[in-house]
This record gives structure tokens, sequence and C-alpha cells, in this order.
């Protein structure tokens, strides 16, 4: 039924976001709340620089968020209004909707292979899945006899968890020890679904991956130039104030920014996510060799943005230095990083934004549709808010950009026959054409 109207979000309207919080940069530390730095990432961190010297920003990150025990990510349920920020698939059903379109027409435009894994990075609670798999349902007709499976790379037990039971009604069994699949079972809608901590346990085949979110959350290091040349910041404890950390400025180089610094870069101060390109080149490399796309949607930047490296609790800008684990970390994606990082292997499209995106894949319709089938007009009230949210420029819609990879076979016939100027034939890149 192509008008399910999904009513289980509502995100209260004065709730703030991470990118308004961005743009009100004035906001003072004072106005953040504080919290007492006892967490126990913060004592292990403090032991660990007493012991062996400053860390690197990469490193703080990666403790602060996907420490096995004590992580942000790993004991938290850090979105909507309860938690420390939202996204657009907890926004609006219409998005996952739109990118469950944008995976079908992606899978046919590439020769409608047999085998299809829908893929999804840092799934969160699961509603972008959820809303997709709803329209692979939807057209059943499309994908025929199409031996489709989902697989979620998730480092958090406690958001597997949510996922779960979000996408399957909890109907899955945890796996035992370290296997690489540490949870598995079978969707509402019938088909089979496997979490994994590593993208390379997935099985090769076929895949659209979707990451939603997920490369912002990825470890950055830090670059300041200086007279002597790119110097890394580190992470230190405040000689003033023991219990407290703060950022220095290595005196020698460290291997990072000897190896992470782009000859022709001409910023003062650049962020580098190593990990991310690594990610991005598994990626590329599994498109290469078997086919398919990847999706990437993020607040990013395309090589220009320097210190984007924030924190958020509650719905509130956090000092990044405080309280780490207890706070959501993040850093705006350097999408020129990411293409370079994808080598010759496929094809890059974008970034563009999520506005325009949006509209590309018909968004505009799609609300019409839901808003002549809806006759409460709270839930009206709601759906027209929550569309101006995703595409409005002063709100996601300019902040937000979308990235693709694609299979290098899948553009090179159009290459061939058509001339440059032409709209390339991928949905939301151009103006969606359902012909
Ligand atoms: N995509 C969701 C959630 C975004 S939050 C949404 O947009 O609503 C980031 C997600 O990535 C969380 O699910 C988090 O647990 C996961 N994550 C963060 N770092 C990860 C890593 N290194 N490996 C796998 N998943 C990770």
């Amino acid at each position: 039924n192509n008008t399910t109207l999904n009513t289980k979000r509502s995100p209260p309207i004065l709730i703030l976001m991470r990118w308004t919080m961005w743009q009100n940069r004035s906001c003072s530390n004072s106005s953040i709340q504080r919290l007492e730095s006892n967490s126990s990432i913060h004592k292990h961190l403090i032991s660990k620089i007493t012991a062996t010297g400053p860390i690197s920003v990469a490193e703080y990150m990666r403790e602060a968020l996907t420490n096995p025990v004590a992580g942000y990510y790993v004991k938290n349920d850090m979105l909507g209004a309860g938690g420390d920020f939202i996204t657009s698939p907890e926004i609006s059903q219409i998005f996952g909707e739109l990118l469950g379109v944008w995976c079908v027409s992606e899978w046919m435009a590439a020769g409608k292979s047999n085998t299809f894994q829908l893929v999804e990075l840092g799934p969160g609670r699961g509603s972008l899945a959820s809303d997709i798999l709803r329209v692979f349902s939807q057209l059943k007709t499309v994908l025929g006899e199409t031996d489709i499976s989902v697989h979620l790379v998730e480092v958090s037990p406690k958001l597997s968890q949510f996922q779960a039971e979000c996408l399957t009604g909890d109907n899955t069994q945890p796996n035992d020890g370290d296997q690489p699949v540490y949870r598995s079972g079978t969707t509402r809608t019938g088909l089979p679904i496997s979490w994994y901590r590593r993208i390379e346990d997935i099985p090769r085949g076929f895949s659209v991956f979707l990451a939603h979110e997920f490369f912002d959350a990825i470890p950055i290091h830090k670059f300041q130039r200086t007279e002597k040349g790119w110097r890394e910041v580190m992470v230190d404890i405040d000689p003033e104030s023991p219990g407290k950390l703060r950022f220095v400025v290595s005196h020698s180089p460290t291997l990072a920014s000897s190896i992470l610094i782009q000859k022709d870069e001409n910023r003062q101060h650049v962020e580098v996510c190593p990990e991310g390109g690594v990610i991005v080149q598994k990626l590329a490399n599994r498109i290469a060799e078997d086919g398919g796309a990847a999706l990437i949607v993020d607040y990013g930047h395309d090589g220009t943005k320097t210190d984007t490296f924030r924190g958020f609790k509650g719905h509130q800008l956090h000092n990044v230095l405080e309280a780490p684990g207890m706070a959501d970390l993040t850093a705006d994606v350097d999408i020129s990083y990411l293409r370079k990082m994808t080598g010759n292997e496929v094809t890059c499209l974008g970034p563009i934004t999520q506005r325009s995106f949006l509209k590309n894949m018909g968004i505009d319709s799609r609300l019409q549709v839901l808003l002549r089938n809806c006759h409460d007009p709270s839930t009206r009230a709601q759906l027209i808010h929550s569309y101006d949210m995703l595409i409005n420029p002063e709100k996601m819609g300019h902040r937000f950009q979308f990235f693709s990879l694609l299979n290098r076979g899948r553009l090179a016939q159009y290459r061939g026959m058509q001339k440059n100027t032409a709209p390339l034939p991928v949905a939301g890149f151009a103006e969606l054409d359902m012909q």
C-alpha cells in the first residue's frame, strides 16, 4: 500500500539540532551544561596520558565513542527527543522511502542482479532500514524472485537490540562469542538479516551500501600549520588543573602529520579521517568487483572547512574534552578526501545537497500522496513540518550532502553514447524520470 502512513515518529517541533547549533558558534562554554568529568573513560585517559604522554584526537574520539565498555555509542540510545541529536530518518518516513526507491532504481539500472544485499553502516535505531524494507515489500512485483538479504554493520550491542526490535520484532538470535555475524534473524517482511562489527565480514555479492550520519562518527586527526610545518593537535592533561584535558600542538612531527597531509593543502588547520578513508576504499573495492553502489549522506564539505570537531549532549553544544563517553562527538565529513580514497575504482557522484537529492527523488509528490490520505490535522501539520526540516536550506536542506559510488560499468554506456551535457541517468543526482 503506497499510502502507508507510519505514525511512530513525532519529534517535538522545538527540538534543537546539530546543524542549528553549529550556526550559533557564539554559544559560550558557560552556557553549556557542565557535567562532572568523572566518567570511567575520563579516568582511563588521564592515567594513559600520565603514563605515556599526549594522545591523538583520533584516539580520544575512538575511546569516547566506541570504547567497548563505556563508549558513547556502546551504551546509549542517543537518537530522538530524549537523546542528544535527531536525524533525517527519525524525522520523517519519507526520507527512508525515497532512499528505498533509490536502492531499487540502482539495482534495476545495474542489470537486476539475482542477489541483492542491502547493507547499512551504523543503522542507529533501524528507522531508515525499516522504511526501505517497506518500499521493497511494496515493489515486490518489480523485485520478483530476487534473493534479497539485509546486512547491518553496528558496533553498539545496545543499538543492535533496538534495530532487531524495530526490524524483526525481535525475531533474532544473538550468536556466541566473537563470531563475525553476532546476531541474525528474519525481518518483519521475511528477509534474512545479519549484524556485523566490520564491513569485511559481510558476504561478497551485489550490494547497495548506505551510510547515513555514519562517517561523521569515525575518528579524525587534527593538524595545525605552524612556522615549523604541519604539526598534529594532541589531547593532554591541563597542568593548571590536573583533572582536566586540553588541546596541545605537538612539538615535533608525528607519524600521522607526516603521512596524512596532502601536498597541495592550503588550509591552516585540517581534519583528516584515515579510518573513513579505509572504509570508503573497502566499499569502492567491493563495488568494483561485485557490482552495486553506495550512498553516503552526512553533513560534509568538499575540502574547504577547518575546525569542525564538536560535542553534543541533550541537543546542546558540549565541550568535546569534557565527560568523554557521555556526549556525542562528531566532525564534518571531508568528501574530497573520501573521493580521493576511492582511487579510480568507481565512479563518484556528488556531493549534491539533501534538498536537491530529495526534490529529484520526488519528495513533493510523495508528500502530496500522504497528505491526501491523512485527515488528522496534527498529523498533517507534522508531515509538513518534517518535510520542511528535511529540505529547507536553512535547516537540513543544504547542510546535508549526498555522495555516491557506482560501479564503473554503470555509466560507461551512457558516457559513450551521449554528450556530457545530458543529465545523469542516476536517480537523485538528476530529476527522476519514472517512465
Ligand atoms: N544512521 C543512523 C544513526 C547515526 S548515529 C541515523 O542516521 O539515524 C551513528 C551510528 O553509527 C550508530 O548506530 C553507531 O552505533 C554507529 N557507529 C559508530 N561508529 C561505528 C563504527 N566504528 N563501526 C560501526 N558502527 C559505528
